[in-house]
């Protein structure tokens, strides 16, 4: 029974980096038990960390025991822990999964193992075993390189997650060429039992430590991602909310005072929209707010902005717009939301709004004061009888009543 004196640095180093990855295995079932939205993902890269511990152990054990079968295993840990890396980051990243592959590189590993056993084969087997790792590492940097110009274009230092895949597909590469190229070495180390060198050993531990950190850089920046969406979007309706609404506004605001020309704004409210809620119940009501607000969005222009500003009130932001445009457009918006089939419950509920219209007045004008008089205008068209539009600061009707 060899005691840890008997041990060579690698193995010990190896052994570490098992220890290593049974913490990093905790943290991700931790995660995936805490975080629902990343839960499969997570168990994945779970397994990948304990899969990638094996490999570690293996060469420990089979430094020490020359069982073939040790050996064999370490081979096939290792390609499961990086294709089950893969799915997890296919899973993450909301791309198709590709079972088939995965399990046609396992076939060609299973292959490589029964066709070269031996140490005398030692070379074929690692060069293929190497081949099909490195690409499968090269398959795990085309993913993130995808999810990266997917979701931030403007961010290209964030390809650089994409960098310790491809240092391994580089290292497994060269693992490859070196086997063919220098078969003597690889069978006798083989033999000897000495198939991982201090450099290499640290060099997987290195790598596996980075492609961990990689995968929870990862998580994080889907989080922050989604903590920053979810502070600046309503809901129900999936609009900007209130605070996001109030930046823009400070935006436009500034953009206005320097380069000209005003903007103008939309208080949109739902007329006796308690009436739908008290008859029909709330589930109906949010029913009636988030078609409302799809139709606002829809009928806007692309540089339009529009935000949830209340329960059943909406603000419209409308750059470079006058007065005058700005009230052809409420016009417009009235109109639909008039026709628009609100279906629930076998019935079509019909519902209106009323819409106040205001205009950035360039000099001394406040975000504050433009609301206040959109707001009166809103309180025009709701005492003139609602279902119609009234622009700041003299009161206009349209709508069917004055048509
Ligand atoms: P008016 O024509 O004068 O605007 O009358 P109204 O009934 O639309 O206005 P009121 O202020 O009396 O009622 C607004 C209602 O909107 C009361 C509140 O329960 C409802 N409400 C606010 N937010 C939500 C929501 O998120 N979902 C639902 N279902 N109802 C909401
Ligand atoms: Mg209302
Ligand atoms: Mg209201």
């Amino acid at each position: 029974m060899p005691t840890l004196n008997d041990w060579q640095p690698a193995q010990i180093g190896l052994a570490m980096a098992f220890l290593q990855e049974l913490v990093i295995a905790l943290g991700w079932l931790t995660t995936g038990w805490l975080l629902n939205n990343v839960r499969r993902p997570a168990l994945h890269w779970a397994g990948f960390s304990l899969l990638s511990g094996g490999s570690f152990l293996n060469f420990v054990v089979s430094a020490h025991a020359q069982l073939e079968l040790v050996r064999l295993l370490g081979n096939t840990l290792f390609m499961g822990a990086l294709l089950l890396q893969t799915r997890g980051l296919l899973l993450f990243t909301r791309q198709p999964l590709q079972d088939r592959l995965s399990i046609g590189a396992l076939g060609l590993l299973m292959g490589a193992l029964w066709l070269w056993p031996s140490h005398a084969d030692a070379p074929w087997r690692v060069a293929t075993i190497s081949a099909l790792s490195c690409l499968c590492c090269l398959w795990t940097a085309m993913v993130i390189f995808r999810y990266m110009r997917r979701e931030i274009v403007r961010s290209r230092w964030m390809a650089l997650f994409t960098l310790p895949s491809l240092l391994g597909a580089a290292v497994l590469a060269h693992r490859a060429v070196m086997a063919l190229l220098e078969p003597e070495r690889l069978i006798q180390a083989s033999m000897a039992g000495t198939s991982i060198s201090l450099t290499s050993a640290m060099l997987w531990v290195l790598l596996s430590l980075s492609l961990e950190l990689t995968l929870f850089g990862l998580v994080i920046f889907k989080l922050g991602g989604q903590l920053r969406r979810a502070a600046r979007h309503d809901r129900l309706t999936g609009l900007l909310n209130r605070h996001a609404m109030d930046d823009v506004l400070t935006l436009e605001r500034q953009r206005a005072r320097r380069m000209g020309p005003p903007f103008s704004a939309l208080m949109v409210d739902i007329d006796h929209f308690k009436q739908v809620n008290d008859r029909l119940g709330h589930a109906a009501g949010d029913h009636t707010l988030r078609t409302v607000a799809q139709h606002l969005r829809r009928h806007l222009r692309a540089t339009d902005v529009v935000s949830r500003w209340g329960g059943e009130e909406f603000l419209v932001l409308l750059p470079a717009t006058s007065r005058a445009e700005a009230s052809h457009l409420a016009e417009k918006l009235c109109e639909g939301v008039r026709r628009l089939p609100i279906p629930w419950g076998g019935e079509d509920l019909r519902c209106t709004v009323s819409i106040g219209v205001a205009q950035w007045r360039a000099a001394g004008d406040t975000s504050d004061a433009l609301l206040a008089r959109a707001d009166q205008a809103l309180y025009c068209a709701k005492n003139g009888g609602r279902d119609r539009v009234c622009v700041e600061p003299t009161l206009v009707q349209t709508g069917h009543i004055a048509a």
